[in-house]
């Protein structure tokens, strides 16, 4: 078994509307929210844990294959699944498929980062009242971070399935730029459904090529 080459994505994340990632409340100050988002503890700027768009990129692409059972990742460790393949099959330690072949790296505040109090309610649908009213701390509309994805391929990666007429290597850089795709179409963190997270991933190349989400 020999790694063969390592792809890189890069480019920018655009927050178009306000984006939060909870963080620890560790950093709460008296009569301060009780929500806050991640910051980088030294430097108290906000940033996006690569874990974070690891997680949702690869929810996404579950659902996108029928791969999402209860709420539990895909851990079917065949060689079949490019989830399992590209992400690491969830609660297996034996398998065959080889080290996780992605790395997503922590997005690093490029502009703005200024961050807005959010008020959140739930709405008590018989008497339109406000109900459990909170505030949620999150990153203001139009800042950008940094997108680096780095993906290992490795020999055996030659027999992996196709993913959008592309083959081997090619086909898991094709299945994690989906992955993207379907992240933009959604959104990131917390309260999407509420409108905060909704990015644009911009200026994207892959290993310094330009290419586009389609
Ligand atoms: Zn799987």
């Amino acid at each position: 078994m020999q790694k063969i080459t390592y792809h890189e994505i890069t480019g920018t994340i655009r927050c178009v509307s306000g984006l939060r990632i909870g963080g620890s409340d560790d950093l709460l100050q008296i009569g301060g929210t009780d929500l806050t988002c991640v910051k980088h503890p030294v430097t108290l700027k906000p940033y996006l844990p690569g874990s974070s768009l690891k997680g949702k990129m690869r929810s996404e692409l579950e659902q996108k294959l029928g791969k999402l059972i209860g709420n539990e990742p895909c851990g079917c460790a065949t060689t079949g699944c490019l989830v399992c393949r590209i992400f690491g099959p969830h609660k297996k330690a034996k398998h065959e498929l080889g080290p996780s072949r992605i790395i997503v790296r922590d997005a690093q505040l490029l502009e703005g980062g200024a961050t807005e109090l959010k008020s959140e309610n739930v709405i008590d649908r018989k008497t339109g009242t406000a109900l459990h009213p909170r505030k949620i701390e999150r990153v203001v509309a139009d800042s950008t971070f940094t997108l680096r994805i780095g993906i290992q391929e490795w020999d055996f990666d030659k027999d992996a399935p196709p993913y959008a007429g592309k083959k081997g290597g090619e086909a898991l850089v094709s299945f994690v730029l989906e992955g993207l795709k379907l992240v933009q179409q959604t959104g990131l963190g917390s309260g999407v459904s509420k409108g905060s997270g909704e990015v644009r991933f911009e200026q994207l190349k892959v290993t310094g090529k330009d290419t586009t989400l389609g």
